[in-house]
């Protein structure tokens, strides 16, 4: 029966579809986090946005779970599903720059097929050096990321990816196409777009385009790189780092982010260090960007790699290190107020990273603050506005020892815990997504749930876009030590339950 149903929705698609049983399936249910292997009953790939109103509409005519991926970068794999459809977005990809003559600056409009590696391209060629505000990692995808806030290497400057979206086309689930955005002036436009800026991914529609602000950096090119430390120097440099990023005249065309793991030795390359990793990237000019930095230089580090490089140059050469790239994951977050990269947080990464299961694992973190906090908390869905650092725990171990699951999710799930306490951790960010996360609608959401919800009733009254940790969804992991590792292995839940 199903067969037949899929045979006739073929008829009506531009594009095609993967089943179980073809050669380039397998493939196409790979993503990032290896750990998840989830096989949908089809692979939906769209050649026109018509494809995908048709592929919407044949899984909720035959109930089937239905998931949107785009870079597939969903740490708890909910771009895909067990037994569903996917709309895999991969061939819609038409990108357009207009410029604006009075700004100097412009618009770039992307089918969200698109990776960020093709929007930095494109932009790249136009040679405006205009850049996008987007993600620090050349493979991770638009809507994911933009659903979700996004936070790019120049936020602080230009505030988050969301705060540069002038509009997007999204279907909806009773099929219809809406062109929603800054120019919207319908109650029902204005809300999603609302909800579409921090809400999170695949839950009010399948996004098919987005317009996005480029903007023009102070210099064409800026200082970015790593300037790393011994492990166990932590304190004395986080306890300078966490005055150093709070004072009154800190520039936001700075941004400092941070790396706690191993990495190799510079001498002996067979060996790993445990390293402190602090990255600077400066908008701006290369010697004031240096000065800037001094501080962080009297403190002897082991090695100071810094260049003078354009941003999309940067996210080439250096973006792709935080890749889980097909290994076993498991992803975690904090987010920290002002202050909160304190020396109690050292303590608490030197003993985690110094007994860390996996040689592999890291955390990192994003430093926020800035033009990110000329919006209001709930003047997008994007709630942490007033969050200064965004920690995230990459757990990593191959793939090929599923046994070493429980130690190393214990590991990081108690690390993240331990470092938001030390650090007074208002909330955890939804684009590093959980499934072990406790009381996540209020972690990601905090007082926006409320609005969410009520817009995702709207706007989905039958919950077709549903998966465990989707607005509406009750699920709720227990508080403490991990005790069940089976929302590790599900999207979907039935809703309500
Ligand atoms: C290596 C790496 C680096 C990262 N760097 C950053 C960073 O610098 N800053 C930051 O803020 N975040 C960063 N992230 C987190 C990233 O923003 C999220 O993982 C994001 O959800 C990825 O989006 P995606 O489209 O690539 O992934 P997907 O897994 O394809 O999608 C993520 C979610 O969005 C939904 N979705 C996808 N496409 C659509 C669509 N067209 N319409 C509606 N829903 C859709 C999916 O169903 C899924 O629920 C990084 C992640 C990784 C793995």
């Amino acid at each position: 029966m199903i067969s037949t149903a899929i045979n006739e929705l073929v008829r009506h698609l531009s594009g095609y579809v993967l089943l179980p049983g073809e050669a380039e399936y397998e493939e196409a249910i790979r993503i990032d986090n290896g750990r998840i292997q989830f096989r949908p009953r089809l692979i939906i790939f769209p050649a026109v946005v018509e494809d995908v109103r048709v592929g919407l509409k044949f899984a909720i005519t035959h109930n089937l779970p239905f998931s949107v991926k785009g870079g597939g970068h969903s740490a708890a794999g909910y771009c895909m599903n067990e037994g569903g459809v996917v709309m895999a977005m991969k061939n819609l990809n038409k990108i357009t720059f207009r410029p604006n003559p009075e700004t100097g600056e412009g618009t770039v409009t992307a089918e969200m097929g698109v990776i960020w590696y093709d929007v930095y391209k494109f932009m790249q060629n136009t040679g405006t050096g205009l850049i996008p505000i987007g993600g620090g990692c050349p493979t991770v995808a638009p809507p994911g990321f933009m659903l979700g806030g996004g936070y790019s290497f120049v936020s602080r400057t230009y505030g988050m990816s969301v705060d540069n979206l002038v509009s997007l086309k999204i279907v909806t689930p009773d099929g219809e196409m809406r062109h929603i955005g800054l120019h919207s002036t319908a109650k029902e436009d204005i809300d999603l777009f609302w909800a579409c800026r921090g809400g999170g991914g695949g839950n009010f529609g399948i996004v098919t385009e987005m317009e996005m602000a480029v903007r023009k950096p102070r210099t064409e090119k800026m200082l970015v790189g790593q300037i790393r430390f011994p492990l166990e120097k932590a304190e004395e440099v986080l306890g300078y780092y966490n005055n150093w990023v709070s004072e009154k005249n800190f520039p936001n065309e700075m941004a400092v982010y941070g790396f706690m793991g191993n990495q190799k030795d510079l001498v002996d390359k067979t060996t790993n260090v445990k390293v402190l990793g602090l990255t600077p990237v400066f908008n701006g000019d290369f010697a004031e960007g240096i000065n800037l930095v001094q501080g962080l230089l009297k403190l002897k580090p082991i090695n100071a790699d810094l260049y003078n490089m354009t941003l999309p140059e940067w996210e080439f050469f250096n973006g792709n290190t935080t890749k889980v790239a097909g290994r076993s994951s498991y992803i975690r977050s904090t987010v920290l107020p002002e202050g909160g990269m304190n020396t109690d947080v050292a303590k608490v990464i030197i003993d985690a990273i110094t007994n860390a299961p996996s040689p592999d694992s890291f955390a990192v973190w994003t430093h926020a603050g800035g033009a990110m906090e000329n919006v209001a908390p709930d003047g997008t869905a994007y709630v942490h506005r007033h969050a200064r650092f965004i920690p995230e725990i990459k757990a990593i171990w191959d793939l090929d020892k599923p046994g070493d699951t429980l130690k190393n999710v214990e590991w990081a799930h108690d690390f993240f815990e331990a470092f938001g306490k030390a650090g007074n951790a208002t909330g955890a960010y939804v684009n590093y997504i959980d499934p072990l996360q406790h009381d996540w609608t209020k972690m990601y959401y905090g007082d926006n749930y409320a609005r969410l919800l009520e817009i995702k009733q709207r706007v989905d009254p039958h919950n077709y876009f549903h998966f465990q940790q989707s607005i509406g969804s009750t699920f709720n992991p227990p508080a403490g030590p991990v005790t069940d590792l089976s929302p590790l292995n599900r999207t979907q839940i039935k809703p309500g339950a």
